[in-house]
């Protein structure tokens, strides 16, 4: 059955590993896997005729064309709209990705995740989360008919996990840190020998973020902004992006990439604190907390990747208070769009930079990616 999906690359030795349910590092050293590149192209008049979701970038997914699986697990994810706001004084290009089946541009992800699980073979998945991902990963298994475990933070907001245990997933909650929660997962992967349904550690995620990028050369008739501004606690979306970057260019789509502007809030920077010193990797930080619970991550296994694409991009790391982020999503609602906090703090990002920039004209795009009703506990203590 996996003979139709691409094999992984090993970051850390090189190695080619079959894809199997099982699989989800290195098996010689235990390092963190990509997919092997299986040249995407970008046929945009067949591109048109087709829905209006991110399958139809299907010459650039992992798919076999006669996989069933993208179709047993769609809702119909993808093709978010992209509308102008203002911040500050700056108009700036938004792409709505809360528009999405669970609220949240996580479900990119989950939706190319659980295909692949699917065409796998898998009967049951575990993932960790601090919510969004969670709640998606839980509807797409959902979905396709497979038993979902989530470990959350006990700390997660109450509404995700609400959303998580309506979809029939096991939600546990995990006491401590949200490195804690992915150890406690890892060890249910393990013991179980369940598809690691993680949106750090599996490449298939990227998968699924990738087509941001992709929607956004279409939407913008085949151009990209001069600049992408993106949220990272993990890197999911940035990480996605920079592959989906990569295809197009190798594709010639575009001739060039996009500027990668990485926003941390305050509170939990860990990436800030690497780019600032001009290191290579992420140390792990103590995060003093932020209402952005969705990029409050201390340890980010791929921080590596996450420094070099932004360098690569010709980008930067922006740093943002609470307070920055709490007005961010005032100013966003006064114009019609509830935010999530960690959906606010891309747009204070994008607001800091343009800013700093003097760049009031900048071609600028950022992703509003997560619903505010999602972070209903959070919001509340800002009213
Ligand atoms: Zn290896």
């Amino acid at each position: 059955v996996s003979a139709r999906l691409p094999r992984y690359r090993c970051g850390g030795c090189g190695r080619l590993i079959d894809p199997a349910v099982q699989v989800w590092r290195c098996p010689a050293c235990g390092g963190l896997l990509v997919l092997e590149p299986a040249g995407a192209s970008f046929p945009l008049a067949s591109i048109r005729d087709r829905p209006t979701t991110l399958w139809r970038y299907r010459e650039a997914l992992p798919f076999d064309a006669g996989s069933d699986a993208p179709g047993r697990v769609t809702m119909g994810e993808g093709f978010t709209p992209v509308v102008t706001v203002t911040l500050g004084d700056a108009p700036v290009l938004a792409k709505v990705e809360f528009a999405s089946p669970t609220l949240s541009f996580k479900d990119r992800g989950a939706a190319v995740l659980i295909a692949a699980a699917v065409e796998l073979g898998a009967t049951e998945v575990v993932a960790d989360s601090s919510g969004n991902a969670g709640a998606a990963i839980a509807a797409y298994a959902a979905r396709a008919g497979l038993a979902a475990t989530v470990f959350v933070a006990a700390t997660a907001s109450p509404v995700k996990l609400a959303q998580i245990a309506a979809h029939g997933a096991e939600a546990r909650t995990v006491d401590g840190d949200r490195e804690s929660v992915g150890r406690a997962a890892r060890e249910e992967v393990e013991s179980r020998g369940a598809f690691y349904a993680s949106h750090v550690h599996n490449p298939y995620f990227h998968q699924g973020t990738k087509t941001f990028v992709f929607e956004v050369w279409e939407q913008l008739g085949g151009r990209m902004p001069d600049v992408l501004v993106l949220p990272v606690g993990n890197g999911t979306l940035l990480l996605g992006a920079w592959l989906g970057l990569g295809e197009l260019y190798s594709a010639e789509a575009i001739s060039a990439v996009p500027r990668l502007v990485a926003v941390q809030a305050a509170g939990c920077a860990p990436v800030a604190q690497a780019w600032a010193l001009g290191a290579g990797d992420v140390e792990p930080v103590v995060g003093a907390g932020t209402v952005a619970e969705g990029i409050a991550i201390a340890a980010p296994a791929r921080g590596a990747e996450i420094l070099a694409a932004v360098r690569d991009s010709g980008g930067e790391v922006v740093t943002i208070t609470d307070e920055e982020i709490v007005a961010a999503g005032r100013e966003l609602a006064g114009q019609g769009l509830y935010l999530e906090p960690t959906a606010a703090a891309t747009a204070a990002g994008a607001r800091r930079w343009i800013e700093q920039q003097g760049a009031g004209g900048a071609d600028v795009l950022i992703p509003l990616c997560g619903a505010g009703l999602k972070g209903a506990a959070a919001t509340t203590q800002v009213h």
